[in-house]
């Protein structure tokens, strides 16, 4: 990507605060030593280079940032943050990016990234804090599926999937969820993430089935309210 510097910042100059308010993150203190960027295993296929990204967002350069595919490519392994000098949290940035892009709609130049990115998280957030690798296969195959059907990879996929299987590489079923698992709900309900499908918890079912008085006041703690769907089923009153 060409970048001109000497270009006015764009009107985008309170990105520095939003990514200081929104995730502590201060990249005006950058110095443009350049170490996160030596230390990336993946600037063969970036557009802008880390440093870079850094700097273009200390100088408010949204758009630019929004539009790159360096924020699609990086690998989120932490690599850059570990060498700043400055305890910039670069990959922070990165994933910031992300989601401001997706936020905002924008054309994403790696859709099959930006889905797996949207499927990790969503994976997560259903099995409470624990990822199933299993269910992140799946949503992940079926959007390739329907996009590019490649049937050699996926038969080639499945047999990797059961060979995993067959060690106990790989859980059907994922694994259990976190114990407070509301906390995960409510992270991903300050990052701005919407969702439309109650999650059930077993503890608080068997509760409701054993008639605890406090059941209906756990359920209303829910970040997707239940109550209306047990109440349609006659299972809550
Ligand atoms: S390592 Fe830190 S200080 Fe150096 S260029 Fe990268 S972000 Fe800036
Ligand atoms: S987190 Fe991203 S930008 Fe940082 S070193 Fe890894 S791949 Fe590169």
């Amino acid at each position: 990507m060409e970048i001109n510097l000497s270009q006015p910042p764009s009107p985008g100059l309170s990105l520095p605060a939003r990514l200081a308010k929104d995730v502590a993150i201060p990249v005006s203190s950058c110095y443009q030593c350049k170490k996160c960027t030596a230390g990336c295993p993946l600037t063969s296929a970036m557009d802008l280079f880390p440093d870079r990204v850094i700097r273009l967002a200390s100088l408010g350069q949204t758009d630019m940032l929004l539009g790159c595919r360096t924020i699609w490519v990086c690998a989120s392994c932490v690599t850059c943050s570990t060498r700043c000098p400055n305890g910039i949290d670069i990959a922070g940035v990165m994933d910031w990016l992300k989601e401001e892009a997706i936020r905002q709609g924008k054309a994403v130049e790696q859709p099959a990234v930006a889905a797996a990115h949207g499927f990790f998280l969503e994976s997560l957030r259903r099995g409470g804090g624990r990822l199933s690798e299993v269910d992140l296969m799946r949503r992940f195959t079926f959007f390739k599926l329907r996009r590019q059907p490649d049937f050699k990879e996926l038969w080639e996929n499945a047999k990797l999937g059961l060979a995993l299987f067959k060690r106990g590489r790989l859980r059907p079923t994922g694994p259990p969820a976190l114990r407070c698992r509301h906390e995960i709900d409510r992270i991903f309900q300050k990052a701005g993430k919407k969702y439309y499908l109650p999650v059930f918890y077993f503890t608080e079912l068997m509760g409701l089935a054993m008639g605890h008085s406090g059941a209906a006041g756990w359920l209303a703690r829910h970040l997707v309210d239940p109550r209306p769907l047990l109440q349609k089923k006659g299972w809550l009153r």
